[in-house]
């Protein structure tokens, strides 16, 4: 069984006070939840004081990039390596980090790889903008991604990927993409790894949709059969519409353990 993920990136918002309040707030209701993973993923000045802050709850940390290399002179970065002591997650490929930082599809599959050689597990996302979307290149987007960024991966290294779906044009527009169409692009995900990896990766991999998700949309993601819980934007940054979001990762959880 695939445990559902539910990740709320923060993104540049908050500040020291409002970060420890935020995660205080949601430690306190969902700081014990066993059947479904919590990631909260800070920006990089927080992670350290979260990690305190969070010790002895089921919350976990992820950082929201990283750099291809593991020290060296390079002004502003960040390895993997200096997070690895307080976090098990990095997302790698943001839309933000491609569209606005210029990362291609050459420098994600580099700092997917720095995260896989610190010890974490990547959050590699993957979409289609509206223009791609529009000219029907969907899929010919997402597997030239994934292509780039996995095709040379060992199963070892697969078995701690999780891929995020975010379409472009869903993401912090309230407008979700519909049910139908995330889990068409997710079972052509899972297809892509199925043909590459064989069905016993590719039926561990989770999948996560991102993309306007809400406290009242997320049920409708998470009753598809290929996705595996939701990257929140956001929504994460309110406690009780993320906390919300989580019990209806547990709420999935619950179902696949009774076979529903
Ligand atoms: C995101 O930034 O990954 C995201 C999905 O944002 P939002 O939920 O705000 O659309």
């Amino acid at each position: 069984m695939r445990r559902p993920l539910i990740a709320g990136n923060w993104k540049m918002h908050t500040t020291y006070e409002q970060a420890l309040e935020l995660a205080s707030a949601i430690q306190a209701r969902c700081g014990m939840v066993k059947y479904a993973e919590v990631v909260l993923v800070p920006p990089f000045p927080w992670i350290v004081p979260l990690s305190r802050h969070l010790d002895g709850s089921s919350i976990l940390l992820g950082a929201q990039t990283c750099s291809a290399f593991d020290e060296g002179a390079y002004t502003g970065e960040v390895s993997a390596k200096m997070v690895a002591p307080f976090c098990r997650y990095v997302i790698v490929g943001h839309s933000e980090r491609r569209r606005l930082f210029g990362e291609t599809d050459a420098v994600v599959a580099a700092k997917l790889r720095a995260v896989l050689r610190n010890g974490l597990r990547p959050i590699l996302c993957v979409g289609e903008t509206f223009e791609e979307r529009e000219s029907g290149a969907t899929r010919e987007t997402v597997e030239r991604q994934i292509t780039v960024a996995c095709n040379d991966l060992e199963r070892e290294q697969v078995a701690r990927l999780v891929i995020a779906y975010e379409p472009v044009w869903a993401i912090g527009t309230g407008r979700p993409a519909t049910p139908v169409d995330a889990e068409l692009v997710a079972s052509w995900i899972r297809a892509w790894f199925r043909e590459r990896f064989g069905p016993e990766i590719s039926e561990g991999l989770r999948i996560l949709y991102g993309g306007s998700v809400t406290a009242s949309n997320v049920v409708d993601f998470l009753a598809l059969a290929d996705i595996d819980g939701a990257l929140v934007g956001g929504a994460s940054l309110d406690a009780r519409e993320f906390c919300s979001i989580v019990e209806a990762g547990v709420g999935r959880a619950h179902r696949l353990a009774v076979g529903g």
